[in-house]
């Protein structure tokens, strides 16, 4: 049996987590944290019987444990409960599917307790690379990537340890708003922004890949995970997102990972690596592709990919900058208090704003995200 553990086991990722559990049935879901969404968690407890479960708020955590009352599985909340899940015993996985820079801290302290990471959770590694890549490192803890993207690029470094990369081809779809220009997204909604022409995610990460950021994160999670530097990363544009990311090597050769955009492909993956395992759901039919092509990203429309760039060439806390001020911005945009345009100029505004820190502790990177935080309140 594989043991695991997910944070954010109601959301996109979560979900499809469990999917694979119900499917592969020899997965024990040892623990299950959630935000809000207490109904959902209440299911997954009854169908998977973890030992424990969080809420983020007490009252909600009470109120579910009341309603599990006849159930022997421990509640938990808030930051805490999700540390004492990040620790707790008795499991080897954590996959990491909450949104945003909260995934942090329990990401860390599951290293420190030698729980291999699937990770889902970019954020993190873009604030926190530094500190989280060395302690990986030094526990021989794994970081097996959910991204599809970065799934894609560790299947294609299989058998290919030994070789320098040379490049590494980040495949975007472009998002909804693909060959737009700026002024035509002066006018763009919510409801816009929330279509995605190939996948279906969580709200944050799909408005971050209408605005690229999503890319630009990517960006930054391929250096850490891979050990480049952001010139050895390209993004190419490929509208079909079939092929899912690539790897050149010294001697021109580039592999490749291809498939249907599915998520259920790179979580199995990471949670069954190095062995693959049946999967359900549709094959790549290659006499039904018409085409695929390749374009190459339009960085002034879509700045913050741009500003990715910037960001982790400046490095210190100006990832955390980028990424605080996006969660923010996006969470605004998404209460409609601000444009689709006002995003990447949120992002800048905290790069170039921010106190710059050069090798910044968790404390600094968590004072950054609060700094930016209230940067961009004191404007609305
Ligand atoms: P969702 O918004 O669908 O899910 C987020 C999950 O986090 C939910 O379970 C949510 O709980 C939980 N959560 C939110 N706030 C808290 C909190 N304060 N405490 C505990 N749990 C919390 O997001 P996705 O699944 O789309 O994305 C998750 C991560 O994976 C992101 O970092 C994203 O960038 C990354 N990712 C996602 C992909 C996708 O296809 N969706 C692809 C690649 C990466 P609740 O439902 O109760 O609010």
């Amino acid at each position: 049996m594989k043991k695991i553990a997910i944070l954010g086991s109601t959301g996109s990722i979560g979900t499809q987590t469990l999917e694979i559990a119900r499917e592969q049935k020899d997965i024990e879901v040892v623990a299950l944290c959630a935000g809000r969404n207490a109904a959902l968690l209440e299911a997954q407890i009854r169908e998977f019987s973890p030992k424990a479960a969080a809420l983020w708020e007490e009252a909600d955590a009470r109120d579910l444990k009341n309603r599990v009352r006849d159930l022997e599985v421990k509640i938990l909340w808030g930051m805490e409960g999700l540390l004492e899940i990040a620790r707790m015993e008795g499991y080897e996985i954590l996959v990491t599917a909450i949104v945003g820079m909260l995934g942090i801290r329990p990401t860390i302290a599951a290293i420190e307790a030698g729980k291999t990471i699937a990770l889902a959770n970019k954020e993190t590694l873009v604030t926190a690379g530094h500190l989280i890549m060395p302690l990986a490192a030094g526990k021989q803890v794994p970081i097996l990537p959910v991204d599809s993207e970065h799934s894609a690029i560790f299947q294609s470094l299989n058998g290919e340890r030994e070789n320098k990369i040379q490049r590494i081809l980040l495949t975007a779809s472009g998002g909804p708003f693909r060959g737009k220009t700026r002024q035509e997204l002066l006018q763009v909604q919510v409801e816009d922004a929330l279509k995605h022409p190939n996948w279906s995610m969580g709200k944050k990460i799909t408005v971050d890949s209408a605005t690229m950021v999503n890319k630009g994160l990517e960006v930054m999670e391929a250096v850490w995970l891979f050990d480049v530097t952001p010139e050895q990363v390209q993004v190419v544009v490929h509208p079909q997102s079939v092929i899912h990311s690539m790897v050149e090597y010294e001697d021109g050769g580039i592999i490749a990972q291809l498939g249907t955009p599915d998520m259920r492909l790179p979580i199995q993956y990471a949670l069954y690596y190095p062995q693959r395992r049946p999967l359900s759901g549709k094959r790549l039919d290659f006499y039904e592709l018409s085409a695929i092509t390749f374009e190459r990203p339009d960085m002034e429309t879509f700045a913050g990919l741009a500003l990715a760039y910037r960001a982790i060439r400046e490095g210190g806390n100006i990832p955390t900058a980028y990424n605080a001020a996006n969660e923010k911005a996006v969470a605004l945009f998404l209460q409609r208090k601000i444009s689709f345009l006002d995003i990447p100029e949120l992002i800048q505004g905290s790069m170039e704003k921010v106190r710059y820190k050069k090798l910044p502790t968790l404390e600094e990177i968590l004072e950054t995200e609060q700094e930016v935080y209230q940067w961009i309140e004191s404007r609305w």
